[in-house]
């Protein structure tokens, strides 16, 4: 089993070196990351498990972040604030945090709270989605093919799962889009290709046959060779 992974979103030096070394040290999977535009970033591709998100930060505040992380995402956030104001606390709960620490704190408070939050984030019922011999664990958000196991990032998790949900259907580009992206997302890039590689790298270890097609000019769809 695989740590769980924290995102620290932090524009102050010493209070993100602080967090890093501490959590790190606690055995945590830590990624940081500088202002919030970066934090969402990292929000989509690194998956965290939880993240620790910093009301004050240049650009985007943490409200702002945490509002836009809740359009897709129950991934637990704490909120940092070195202000004490019922005010603040009361906008982060309703921008959706899940809870909230008061600068300065203690590594111990910390990770009690941590703790809790992880022990916290939900579960739905585990499920496992299998095609041939590729598994996709909804639990773990992990993916198996044969003996080969492989981690996925939130994005990559995503869309395996909606193939893994439309066998031999083909989905098209929009539709990608739509449940993956969201409406917002530039359409004219190429984010689609480049997941479809990184799912293809994955699901394709040891040689295995492709699982994933491209159905040219329309998108994609998950189907054996012999299906076709
Ligand atoms: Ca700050």
């Amino acid at each position: 089993m695989t740590q769980p992974k924290i995102l620290i979103v932090e524009d102050e030096e010493r209070i993100r070196n602080f967090l890093q070394r501490g959590l790190s040290f606690d055995g945590y999977t830590v990624e940081i990351a500088q202002d919030g535009k970066q934090g969402l970033h990292m929000h989509e591709e690194f998956g965290p498990d939880l993240i620790l998100l910093d009301v004050m930060l240049p650009g985007m505040d943490g409200l702002d972040v945490c509002r836009r992380i809740r359009e897709t995402s129950n991934v637990p956030i704490m909120m940092l604030t070195a202000k004490e104001a019922i005010e603040d606390r009361v906008a982060g709960l309703d921008a959706g945090a899940d809870d909230y620490l008061v600068k300065p704190f203690a590594l111990d408070e910390l990770n009690a709270r941590i703790r809790a939050l992880l022990r916290r984030a939900p579960a739905s019922p585990p499920q496992i989605f299998r095609f041939g011999n590729l598994e996709l664990d909804t639990g773990t958000r992990q993916g198996q093919r044969g003996e080969y196991h492989f981690d996925l990032t939130i994005k990559e998790y995503e869309l395996l799962e909606l193939f893994m949900k439309n066998p031999r259907n083909v989905l098209t580009r929009d539709l990608i889009y739509d449940r993956v992206w969201g409406y917002d997302f530039g359409r004219e890039s190429n984010i689609i290709e480049v997941y479809v590689r990184y799912l293809r790298q994955k699901t394709e270890q040891g040689g295995m046959s492709r699982l994933i097609h491209t159905v040219r000019g329309v998108g994609y769809v998950m189907r054996e060779e012999s299906d076709a």
